[in-house]
């Protein structure tokens, strides 16, 4: 058996799919993405695959080591996420050949659904109650949202009592049998998480993202022993190395994302390194449907699994959603806020050949806001 061909899709609202074709017939399907840079991945996945074509699939974890060390530089987001789709798309065929779910080949499950939350607010947080009431009507048991739109390098009293606010509203309108999480996004200084983060204790957020940007997390230390709330971080992480200092900084959560961390290999290995430190994983997850496959895939085999992110209603799904690329949406559908766990073989879902067709290249590529401050220099978004 031997893979023939890779090609690659560019679809709405902000997404990038790669097929890889074998010579028996069986079709893998991954989402070798990050977000805004597209075009880029795009280039990396058909460089990448020139590793793959003519060989054995199957050898999953031979191609995953020439394709992250076959050449001299290697690493970041852009080559991680090249990897990370065409993992995804090697374990999909794998389960399709072996027909059995790729969670079965990792083990078997530990779990039969899984729980999932769902983002309330968009970038700038406004009428959470509201939001947050939709979403707990809708069946879901978990939020996460924006602690604040652009951010003053140190809080105003304005500032905090808004972030403060917003834990509030949601912790009313939650409950006290479900959660929600809160997502600093690195627009926080290390100073002003440090201000911030203990206002947040009285409404017992699940945890706290990225309460610094990764490039300083050799503060992480700082943040976890001033923090009376649990701290989660990984999305811009993408590799054991690069998860390994948050860990021994002591986060409580690590959030790699199955399309950036070099896919189901290495979050599975991700998850076990985790394990060793009694850190939960909540993988990151704000993109298309074979993504969140792939996650769910990790999840019903990971012990130390928290909870998984998913994009279905998100601000940025604007045009489409990770429903409208599937054949049988039955597999991403919620119930009470989870999804369940199906015996259908690979990454257990049927993604829809001909709607990924006609919607290749039909978007421009997707950017995130560029934001400033008040006085006009740049602001973290
Ligand atoms: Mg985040």
């Amino acid at each position: 058996m031997k893979i023939t061909r890779v090609e690659t899709f560019a679809v709405p609202p902000r997404w990038l799919l790669c097929r890889v074709e074998t010579d028996d017939g069986v079709v893998g399907w991954g989402e070798p993405m990050v977000e805004g840079r597209a075009a880029t991945v795009r280039t990396a996945v058909h460089e990448l695959a020139e590793l793959l074509v003519g060989r054995d699939p199957l050898r999953i974890e031979d191609h995953w080591q020439t394709m992250t060390k076959g050449s001299f530089y290697r690493g970041g987001p852009v080559l991680s996420s090249a990897v990370a789709g065409l993992d995804q798309a090697l374990w999909d065929i794998a389960g399709k050949v072996y027909g059995a779910p790729v969670y079965q080949l990792l083990g078997g499950p530990v779990r039969d659904r899984v729980r999932a939350y769902t983002w309330v607010g968009g970038d700038e947080p406004t009428q959470i109650a509201e939001a947050v009431r939709e979403q707990v009507e809708a069946g879901f048991t978990a939020v996460k949202m924006n602690a604040s739109g652009r951010m003053n390098r140190l809080a105003t009293t304005r500032d905090i009592d808004e972030v403060v606010s917003r834990a509030a509203a949601a912790r009313e309108a939650l409950g006290d049998d479900r959660d929600f999480a809160v997502d600093f996004h690195g627009r926080f200084t290390v100073a002003n998480a440090i201000k911030v983060l203990p206002h947040l204790a009285p409404f017992n957020p699940l945890f706290v993202e990225e309460p610094l940007l990764p490039e300083y997390t050799h503060r992480l230390r700082d943040l976890v022993a001033a923090s009376p709330v649990p701290l989660a971080t990984g999305e811009r992480l993408y590799s054991r190395t690069d998860v390994l200092p948050a860990l021994t900084a002591g986060v409580a959560v690590v959030q790699p994302d199955l399309s950036h961390a070099g896919g189901i290999s290495e979050v599975r290995r991700i998850a076990a390194l985790a394990e060793t430190f009694d850190v939960l994983l909540a993988p990151h997850c704000p993109l298309g449907p074979v993504s969140l496959a792939a996650s769910l895939q990790v999840a019903f085999t990971t012990p130390n699994f928290l909870i998984q992110e998913q994009s279905i209603g998100i601000h940025y799904n604007v045009g489409a959603g990770p429903l409208d690329y599937l054949v049988d949406t039955t597999p991403l559908r919620f119930h009470d806020g989870h999804l369940p766990r199906t015996a259908a073989p690979g990454l257990g879902i049927d993604v829809d050949e001909k709607a990924v067709r006609a919607a290749d290249n039909t978007v421009a590529d997707w950017h995130n806001p560029l934001w400033r401050h008040t006085d006009g220099s740049f602001a973290e978004w």
